[in-house]
């Protein structure tokens, strides 16, 4: 049962709500060089899994315009609203040739993080969506496959609620968090941290509250010690809310990677995370993140060890 002073409805169900839609691979088109197979993959290995009881796929809402607004420019969000990003804007962000469902999509995959969010202000436990983790988008443009950041969006939304006033953005991607990190720099109550590669996209670097980097080629107890400063520094925080990002672009045969992180390195550093939410009883967002793995299964896997593991703490909590 979930124990903690800052909750009031324990879960009825302890299952990890997943918010998931079609449309997070449909809405990129099928030439784009973006792996979009990876979502219908990863939720079928998911459904057809011993770990298919413990999770509830939920189907998220459109954002809305204003929770956009929360993070990002007006003149942004409703150029991108009305389909008129210029070419180099839509460079920028990649995922290209678009489909117009790119709009829905964006609008689905922000919401699913919403929906992620309001079920842990509501319940606490440990809640996903199978996206997102969008952290390479600014305030007034998007970079890196990201249109609209969803960690920014989702800190400044639990800060409205008054069980609510610290939270910190834990982001394991091997990407720098910059987005992030930028759109919250002023926001004292959001503690933001990264762990990535040093020499990797972004190569033009923003400050997170903490950066932590890693040299490329980095393998699992190094990177695992680096993971563990991280925790640390996050429970010094006292958090009431944690927005994990859990991009597994670390892993060896990442396309755009440069650790050599093993698929057990992986495992183990969301288990030092899931420990810590156990141990303090932490309301949790899980945020996908990058994984570009050749073959891609290896990614799958990866994400598949993540909301596994992440539906066991559920149960413990
Ligand atoms: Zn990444």
């Amino acid at each position: 049962m979930y124990e903690s002073k800052k909750v009031k409805n324990p879960p009825l169900l302890n299952t990890l709500p997943i918010w998931y839609h079609s449309i997070y691979t449909d809405g990129i088109h099928p030439d784009a060089r973006f792996p979009r197979d990876r979502y219908t993959k990863l939720v079928h290995k998911l459904l057809y899994s011993e770990f298919a009881p413990n999770i509830d796929i939920r189907t998220p809402k459109k954002i809305s315009r204003q929770n956009l607004l929360l993070a990002h420019d007006e003149y942004y969000v409703d150029k991108f609203l009305n389909g008129e990003l210029d070419e180099k804007q839509i460079k920028r962000i990649g995922l290209t040739p678009w489909t117009p469902e790119i709009i829905p999509r964006t609008l689905m995959l922000m919401g699913g993080a919403v929906g992620a969010l309001e079920h842990v202000i509501e319940n606490g436990g440990i809640a996903a969506n199978l996206a997102g983790g969008t952290h390479h988008a600014h305030r007034g443009f998007g970079s890196g496959y990201c249109i609209f950041n969803d960690l920014a969006v989702c800190a400044i939304m639990a800060l409205e609620n008054i069980n609510f006033n610290r939270v910190v953005i834990l982001d394991l991607d091997v990407h720098q968090g910059d987005g992030t990190a930028t759109i919250l720099e002023d926001l004292e109550s959001v503690l933001t941290i990264s762990v990535h590669c040093s020499k990797n996209f972004p190569f033009r670097k923003t400050n997170s509250d903490f950066d932590l980097e890693l040299e490329p080629g980095a393998e699992d107890e190094e990177y695992l010690e680096v993971v563990k400063r991280a925790i640390k520094i996050t429970t010094n925080f006292n958090p009431d809310l944690i927005l994990f990002q859990a991009g597994v672009d670390g892993l060896k045969s990442d396309a755009l990677g440069k650790l050599n992180i093993t698929r057990e390195g992986m495992r183990r550093r969301n288990n030092l995370v899931f420990d810590m939410i156990k141990k303090q009883s932490l309301p949790t967002v899980i945020f996908m993140g990058g994984g570009y793995s050749k073959p891609i299964s290896d990614t799958i896997d990866a994400f598949y060890d993540l909301f596994a593991d992440a539906s066991l703490v559920n149960l413990e909590l």
